[in-house]
């Protein structure tokens, strides 16, 4: 069964979302209350609604209860965003993410039942200080606060060696999941697998031992 996603707020966080479901494939309707916002959406999303999603009778005719999942992505109107995600959890929908402007707003979507809450300008920024601070951390996954996925550049340091000489789990802690080289990528690579200066080694492990792998071999 495909799930049905709704996007209300077609700011640009929003309308971001929306462009990317599509471009996975899923029905999305967009609602804002803003005419020419879905105007501009009108030939992207599946449906595309003007509508105020603080007016519950407007929610329930827009059949807003068979939504599997559906992000309330209002920036700066608070109070917008805080009654719409009440109504969307008394509508009994299932998957209420919502895009929280400060950390009040985020202890009040929580307390009235959003299911996951965001902050895309603050989670950004932080991606993009990592990155900036760490030229050999080309991207990451945090798994949890002390476990992450990393994607590391090789540097000469590592150009020729295998893994099996490196031995980076007994040593590190750390385990290689895969290589990539250019567009191919090594899942599970071989022990004798001989790395290449510029090859993306990601990497999991607890961040502490991930970085001691870093600055020690790397
Ligand atoms: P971004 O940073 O993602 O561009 P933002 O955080 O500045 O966006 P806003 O522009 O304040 O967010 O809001 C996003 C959209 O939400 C706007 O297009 C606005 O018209 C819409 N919106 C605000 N209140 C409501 C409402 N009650 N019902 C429907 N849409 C709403």
């Amino acid at each position: 069964m495909k799930k049905q996603f709704a996007v209300i707020g077609l700011g640009r966080f929003g309308g971001s979302v929306c462009r990317e479901l599509v471009r996975q494939g899923h029905e999305v309707l967009v609602i804002d209350m803003d005419e020419h916002k879905v105007n501009d959406y009108a030939n992207i999303a599946t449906h595309a609604v003007v509508a105020d999603t603080t007016d519950e009778s407007v929610l329930r005719s827009l059949g807003i209860r068979n939504f599997d999942y559906v992000i309330v992505a209002i920036g700066d109107d608070l109070q917008a965003s805080i009654l719409t995600t009440l109504l969307l959890k008394e509508l009994k929908i299932k998957n209420v993410w919502v895009k929280a402007k400060n950390d009040y707003h985020h202890k009040v979507l929580v307390k009235i039942g959003a299911d996951q809450v965001v902050h895309p300008e603050k989670d950004m920024g932080r991606r993009v200080a990592q990155q900036m601070s760490d030229e050999k951390v080309i991207d990451f996954i945090e798994l949890s606060e002390e476990y992450s996925i990393v994607e590391l550049i090789a540097t000469d340091l590592l150009e020729g060696k295998t893994l099996i000489q490196l031995d980076i789990r007994a040593r590190y802690g750390v385990t290689v999941l895969a290589i990539k080289k250019g567009e191919e990528i090594n899942i599970s690579p071989e022990p004798d697998y001989q790395i290449m200066k510029n090859d993306l080694l990601i990497v999991i492990g607890h961040n502490k031992d991930i970085k001691r792998f870093e600055d020690n071999a790397m």
